[in-house]
């Protein structure tokens, strides 16, 4: 049984974990909730897309076994009470601007993880933070789950597909490229005598000439305990998130130990063949 959790508003990031699963599993579930703990105050949970006819036809054509779309009150009953945190982790990068998130993300997959009990999870290296958190959780928790980790699936021109695109002006949208520039520039500068701050500074210089672009953050941290790095040595994580208007974008690019560029996967257009998923700590965590 593979699972794929996602908040629909189904693009072909998502499709590439479903297609995934279809491919390693015997049978595939996915769930589509739009998950209330993992979003702030002020965020955007009630203008959230929420297209699920669209939805379902896109993964009725795939072949999909199960969709689970649950009301909030069922996963989360009256007096609900009970949380997953995964300390240390979550209260960098994603996690400083928003504190509760991945308590919201971890408590909502454990609940999924305990319905379907499935025997691998896919989750997509466009939240790469996420699936270190996810990890995390599994290790520590002794769940008996196979965590796989999809490349991002971009646009043709670059941008990371993502549900919350289609809230970008033409201008937004055409300034946001600059994250999928500045990541692919910077990853082409890496040598072993680069350091990482150099490589920042490239971003940070590209990105903040855009003139609708807020940066959040832009870090290089290691791929698997997230701690900055001063060096490429033992691979590392480029990690942004720009804020276009009221539409917070998130992007990385992994390094493999060693300096050379990983997961060139990771800019190949939404229309090619099917990526595959990674177990992250075999293909590049050595
Ligand atoms: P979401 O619906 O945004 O919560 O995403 C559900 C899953 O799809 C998460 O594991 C995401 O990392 C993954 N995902 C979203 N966008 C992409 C993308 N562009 N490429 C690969 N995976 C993605």
């Amino acid at each position: 049984m593979g699972l794929v959790p996602t908040m629909g508003a189904i693009h072909q990031g998502h499709l590439s974990l479903v297609e995934a699963s279809l491919k390693e599993c015997d049978r595939t579930a996915v769930t589509i909730f739009v998950n209330p703990t993992q979003f702030a105050p002020g965020e955007d949970l009630d203008s959230y897309p929420q297209p699920l006819e669209e939805d379902l036809n896109q993964l009725r054509a795939l072949g999909v076994n199960m969709v689970y779309s649950p009301f909030v009150r069922e996963v989360y009953p009256d007096a609900y009470s009970t949380y997953i945190t995964v300390e240390g982790l979550t209260t960098m990068l994603c996690g400083k601007s928003r504190p509760a998130h991945f308590r919201g993300v971890t408590t909502v997959v454990c609940k999924f993880f305990n319905t379907f009990r499935p025997d691998r999870a896919f989750f997509g290296l466009k939240d790469y933070q996420q699936t270190v958190v996810v990890r995390r959780m599994v290790r520590d928790l002794d769940m008996n789950i196979q965590i796989r980790c999809c490349p991002i699936v971009r646009e043709p021109d670059g941008l990371a597909m993502s549900s919350r695109n289609r809230y970008l002006s033409p201008e937004e949208r055409q300034q946001a490229l600059a994250l999928s520039e500045s990541l692919r520039i910077a990853e082409s500068m890496i040598t072993p005598d680069t350091s990482p701050e150099t490589i920042r500074d490239i971003i940070q210089n590209r990105i903040s000439s855009k003139p609708l672009a807020r940066i959040d953050y832009i870090e290089i941290r290691h791929p698997e305990t997230l701690e900055p790095v001063t060096d490429f040595d033992e691979g590392a994580v480029i990690a942004l998130a720009v804020i276009f208007g009221k539409t917070r974008l998130i992007d990385n690019c992994l390094i493999a130990p060693g300096s050379d560029p990983f997961l060139s996967k990771n800019f190949k257009p939404a229309s090619s063949s099917h990526p595959e998923s990674y177990d992250i700590e075999v293909d590049c965590m050595r």
